[in-house]
């Protein structure tokens, strides 16, 4: 049983027992006055897929009549998932023609197992939550939407829904647990947190998606320069997200190559600098160089006392010279680098610049004749800097 948030007595329950009209009948008469029941998809197989249970969305579409019927007030309540999303607003126009008067939409709380299959991507449902928010009105149905982030909801933002006061058993869809705040938030106070599963899931990209949200009213531009100009880089504009974000940009044309044309970028700092510590798996320092490459900066530095003695740092460098740097400048201990084959040396072809530390003179005395072949071999500028032992 649900608290009576208005007066009456109401029912939450899976409608499968009411499906005869009689029973539907004898609960209004015994005083009940509302019931919520759950309809995930207006299609009897996408919801019978989501409850696991064949033929259930029959029954409840029999319930629904037959409560409404009964002059029960009828709520209906639906799961936001992957699977059954693209069908949101034919479910809520298909709710009130049965007779509903209120419909609730909720991020469900999946088996952590089930949780990509079963959550929703949040940057492709808000559309489809928009279009729903459309549906109810036109229908003169409330609509109400409940743990989804504020953020995630578009145009259908004043849906989101107050805690719900429950006596009884809690709702057929656990509401999923939210990480309590997010930084720089644009929905607070009204949002309850972003999800905690999903953020763990998929991170926060679309949360904190600036770049499909640019300024309301501000003028986005077309893209950049003549046809067959290289787009420019990303100067900090994370990928967009955002479903409608890209169909607005497909709709506007003359985006020459750059799918977040409009979109401002942070200044482009004259140089960036990476770092390749010993143990760190050469996957991840790839991906961080790729993004370092994107952010559209001329002039890339590698300069410690560890980077250049990582073991697979001759692959490492091969992929900085090729990732579009106007010059890499590469400084440390060389003793790697020296014992590089001569092939591996040749691939380091636009490498711009090799600073080779020594403690002193005499590995210095030790280090040229290997420094001469890398600057051969590299065509980079080679030289040494003594930096004192230790
Ligand atoms: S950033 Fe976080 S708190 Fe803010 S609207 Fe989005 S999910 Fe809610």
């Amino acid at each position: 049983m649900q608290a009576a948030a208005r007066p009456g007595l109401g029912l939450r329950t899976d409608g499968l027992a009411l499906a005869e009209g009689e029973v539907a009948r004898r609960l209004r008469a015994w005083g009940l006055r509302r019931v919520r029941v759950p309809l995930h998809a207006a299609r009897p197989d996408a919801h019978d897929w989501l409850v696991d249970l064949p033929g259930a969305a029959r029954r409840v579409l029999r319930a629904l009549r037959a409560c409404a019927a009964a002059g029960l007030e009828v709520q209906v309540e639906a799961a936001v998932t992957r699977p059954t999303m693209d069908l949101l607003p034919e479910t809520v126009a298909a709710a009130a023609g049965l007779g509903a008067t209120e419909v609730h939409l909720r991020l469900p709380a999946p088996a952590p197992d089930d949780r990509v299959a079963v959550f929703p991507r949040l940057g492709l449902a808000e559309p489809l939550l928009e279009r729903a928010d459309r549906a109810a009105r036109a229908a003169g149905v409330a609509l109400w939407v409940h743990g989804l982030p504020a953020c995630a909801l578009g145009a259908a933002r004043d849906r989101m829904a107050p805690p719900e006061p429950i006596l009884g058993p809690p709702s057929l869809l656990p509401p999923a647990p939210q990480v309590a705040t997010c930084a720089a938030c644009p929905g607070a106070p009204a949002c309850p947190g972003a999800p905690a599963a999903y953020v763990a899931l998929f991170g926060r990209g679309e949360l904190d998606d600036r770049c499909s949200r640019p300024v309301p009213g501000r003028q986005m531009p077309d893209g950049e320069g003549p046809p067959g100009t290289p787009p420019p880089p990303r100067a900090g504009r994370a990928p967009a997200t955002r479903l409608a974000f890209a169909v607005g940009q497909a709709a506007r044309g003359a985006l020459r190559g750059d799918p977040l044309a409009g979109v401002p970028g942070d200044p482009i700092p004259p140089s960036l600098t990476a770092s390749f510590p010993p143990q760190a798996p050469t996957r991840a320092l790839r991906q961080e160089l790729c993004r370092l490459s994107q952010v559209g900066s001329p002039v890339l530095r590698i300069a410690d006392d560890h980077s250049l003695l990582h073991p697979d740092i001759g692959d490492l460098l091969r992929e900085c010279v090729r990732l579009g740097f106007s010059r890499v400048e590469v400084a440390g201990p060389v003793d790697r680098l020296l014992a590089l084959e001569d092939r591996d040396l040749v691939a380091l072809r636009g490498l711009s610049r090799v600073e080779a530390w020594v403690a002193g003179e005499e590995e210095q005395a030790g280090v040229e004749e290997g420094l001469s072949r890398v600057a051969r071999l590299s065509r980079a500028e080679v030289v040494v800097r003594v930096v004192g032992a230790g």
